[in-house]
């Protein structure tokens, strides 16, 4: 997968990208990241990004011209299918199905936003989609754009070794992780449970789902809820 980062701000996110996970990925050929300057498409002797909102009110927009520019010049240099995204507060609400969808695409272009946001010209020319990693507002597009480049980098096979598997994290079966535990065996009274050193595969098994299901249960109200839904459905479908 190819993932281009457009951005007013290359540095860190090209350091945030070296490091880690993301950066073996990277080594390993599993990704290629693409890390643009917006200001690079800009016009002029101070290459000017942004501008004061017409109609008045504060802060600045960012102008059409450089971005829709960087976000062409990127995608002709990406497969057909890959998927551009404005990274904005006002998007669709990013999650791990999100992920998943993304991780099967063969590249992602990601557009950071700063100042006030973008000119609205920039989404009716683009068509892109737009996501957003939470109902707070940031202020930059950085952080958001890294967020879904880590949870979509750590599912494209060969990324994570077996020991780090995917497959088990919260989410990723509608369900959040149960307690998990390491050495000491026992620490300030608190001791591993039983079943976890027992050695018995099958019960560890059973432990591990329960304690999926009860913490979901507890602090998800709204998973748990969605899981046991789709399971009544299951057992009403007509075979
Ligand atoms: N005025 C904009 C609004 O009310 O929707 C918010 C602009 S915000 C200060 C600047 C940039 O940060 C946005 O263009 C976007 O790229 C990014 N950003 C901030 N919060 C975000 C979030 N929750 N999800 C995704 N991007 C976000």
């Amino acid at each position: 997968m190819k993932i281009s980062i457009l951005t007013l701000f290359p540095e860190v996110v090209r350091t945030y990208l070296g490091a880690s996970i993301l950066g073996l990925a990277g080594e390993k050929g599993h990704v290629r990241y693409d890390v643009r300057d917006i200001r690079d498409h800009a016009d002029g002797k101070h290459r000017q990004v942004d501008d004061r909102p017409f109609g008045g009110g504060p802060g600045m927009v960012l102008m059409p011209g450089p971005v829709v520019k960087a976000v062409e010049e990127a995608s002709a240099a990406h497969e057909p299918g890959a998927e551009r995204i404005l990274l904005t507060p006002q998007g669709e609400r990013f999650d791990q199905r999100i992920a998943a969808e993304l991780a099967r695409k063969p590249g992602m272009i990601l557009v950071c936003g700063r100042y006030e946001g973008f000119d609205e010209r920039i989404r009716e020319v683009l068509h892109a989609r737009e996501i957003s990693i939470g109902d707070y507002v940031l202020s930059g597009g950085e952080i958001p754009a890294l967020a879904v480049t880590e949870a979509v980098v750590r599912l494209l096979p060969g990324v994570l070794g077996h020991a780090e598997s995917a497959t088990d994290d919260s989410f990723a079966t509608g369900m959040l992780e149960g307690p998990q535990y390491t050495r000491p065996r026992e620490f300030r009274g608190l001791p591993v449970p039983e079943v976890l050193v027992s050695g018995n595969h099958a019960a560890i098994e059973a432990w591990r789902e329960r304690a999926s299901e009860e913490r979901t249960r507890v602090r998800r109200q709204d998973l748990w809820q969605e899981k046991s839904d789709t399971a009544f459905r299951r057992k009403e479908e007509p075979r």
